[in-house]
């Protein structure tokens, strides 16, 4: 099947007519054709979005309230479809596409439908100086979304909903690898009667139809969720042509276990924020440490707990751990476990591709158990983004918190533990964007989402995401 472009409300082919192969990671096979588009496409996407943008940023909150709920009630009403579709394309166990991916892009355009109504702006009166100032916030014009494979709709409608709510026009590319339920979005949002060039969605290479978009002059504001090196590059281009920035980046994220924690609870939720989605969330905890008067315990039940994780294709039900995203991601991380053997990580189980039967060639990992000796190892300083956690005990707070900090990245982090006070100073004190405690992934749309260090700057998510697709304008009357 070929994916097409989204453009002006119409679903276009590539103007070079260049196609790139989709692949299946289930069984490696190549099951479609998405367009390789150039910089001409973008332009195109460009003068759609430029052309909408004059009424779309008059059109009334309610009327873009009540577009953006309808989006998000088809996208509920066409679950199953797109479930599958992102399983498909992702190698993501379908039971996952349907309880997260998919229910969430529903739900990011469905908040994002309702914050608008209440998003409002501040005013000042200047007492004593006979003043009154009030801000405006106002849509910036034409915008680029770039978003990555690992959660693919969820993401890309998590910069797209906010964007369009606040009376934006858009120009977005997810993933080349994982393009599918983007490419599906087109028909829903013209179904729910999103005017024509409001959101256009360009398919192609990160470093060609990416750049491109990067690079336009008339695309005022970049949302980009990836990698921190992408992220680095984004911001070369984009900041000398002033460009508004979010950059959600990589992760490497500490799990911390203290001993007087709720056990059971706490190796439930670690094997989930080991292993979901193969481990390709940026929110993973990789890095697991426990407090050495439970480590040797730990670490029985937990081995015994991941090597039940089913391993298999995802469309099956009962499948916990699906195939990676690619080829090049799989032999990616079966690279890193090889350098943690080469620096003494010990692999306390899995480590293996694996093959099932009728789709040998499909990108299967066996979840993968690493103990390392020290958090300065490079398994532990650089994001594997897979199936693989290090563990390692740790003797104090302070101790595991110069750990969990010594690491380029700053994105999330777990703690474990029913001490108040310690959570507290923890918290505190972690250099990162997101602490969970006693429990992971607990999400809240309203709350302020994003990472520090090499994680990224700024933060998505509530009226943060609105602030950054408006620009503020002080009005100052004297009377
Ligand atoms: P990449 O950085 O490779 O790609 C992200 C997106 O950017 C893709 O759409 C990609 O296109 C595009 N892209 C690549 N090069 C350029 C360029 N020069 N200009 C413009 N766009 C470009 O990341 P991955 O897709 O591999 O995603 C994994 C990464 O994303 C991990 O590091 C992960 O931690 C991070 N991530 C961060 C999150 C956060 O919220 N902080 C959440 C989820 C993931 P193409 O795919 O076609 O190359």
């Amino acid at each position: 099947m070929n994916i097409k472009n989204y453009i002006n409300g119409q679903n276009e082919n590539p103007i070079n007519n260049e196609w790139i192969d989709n692949y299946c990671p289930a069984n490696g096979e190549v099951y479609g054709k998405i367009p390789n588009s150039s910089k001409a496409d973008v332009e195109n996407a460009y003068n759609a979005a430029k052309s909408a943008f004059p009424v779309w940023s008059q059109t009334t909150f309610e009327a873009r309230s009540r577009i953006l709920i309808k989006i998000s009630e088809l996208l509920e009403a066409n679950l199953q479809r797109f479930a599958e579709a992102e399983s498909k394309d992702n190698g993501k166990p379908i039971s996952l596409a349907k309880t997260v991916d998919i229910p969430r892009a529903a739900s990011n355009f469905r908040f994002f439908g309702n914050a608008i109504t209440q998003f409002a702006s501040e005013s000042h009166e200047s007492v004593g100086q006979e003043a009154m100032n009030y801000t405006l916030r106002q849509p910036i014009g034409v915008v680029g979304c770039i978003s990555p494979w690992n959660l693919p709709l969820y993401l890309f409608t998590w910069k797209i909903a906010p964007a369009i709510a606040a009376g934006n026009c858009v120009v977005a590319k997810p993933s080349e690898v994982t393009p599918m339920t983007a490419y599906l979005l087109g028909n829903i949002c013209n179904e729910a009667g999103l005017p024509k060039g409001v959101l256009n969605i360009v398919h192609g290479l990160g470093t060609t139809t990416g750049q491109a978009i990067v690079e336009h002059p008339g695309i005022k504001a970049i949302s980009f969720t990836g990698g921190t090196e992408t992220g680095a590059h984004i911001a070369k281009v984009a900041v000398p042509m002033f460009k508004k920035l979010s950059l959600e980046l990589g992760g490497k994220n500490p799990n911390i276990i203290f001993a007087d924690c709720d056990y059971e609870s706490m190796l439930e939720t670690t094997i989930r924020s080991s292993f979901s989605n193969q481990g390709q969330i940026c929110l993973c905890g990789s890095r697991v440490f426990v407090e050495a008067s439970i480590y040797d315990r730990f670490k029985i039940d937990f081995i015994a707990k991941v090597k039940q994780l089913k391993v298999g294709h995802p469309s099956e039900e009962s499948t916990n751990i699906g195939a990676l995203v690619s080829k090049t991601h799989l032999e990616k991380v079966l690279n890193y476990i090889d350098i943690a053997k080469n620096e003494n990580g010990i692999v306390l189980c899995g480590g293996n591709k694996v093959i099932i039967k009728d789709f040998e060639n499909g990108y299967y990992l066996e979840p993968t158990v690493i103990e390392v000796l020290t958090n300065e190892c490079q398994i532990n300083q650089e994001e594997v983004f897979g199936p693989v956690v290090t563990i390692m005990p740790f003797n104090s707070e302070d101790h595991v918190l110069q750990m969990a900090n010594k690491v380029k990245y700053g994105l999330s982090a777990t703690l474990w533990t029913n001490d108040l006070k310690r959570t507290m100073r923890m918290s505190s004190q972690i250099q990162a964007g997101i602490i969970w405690v006693n429990t992971w992934m607990m999400r809240d749309l309203r709350t302020p989402f994003g990472g520090v260090k090499a994680s990224g700057i700024g933060r998505e998510g509530g009226f943060e995401a609105l602030r950054f697709f408006t620009e503020a304008k002080n009005v100052c009357i004297k009377y």
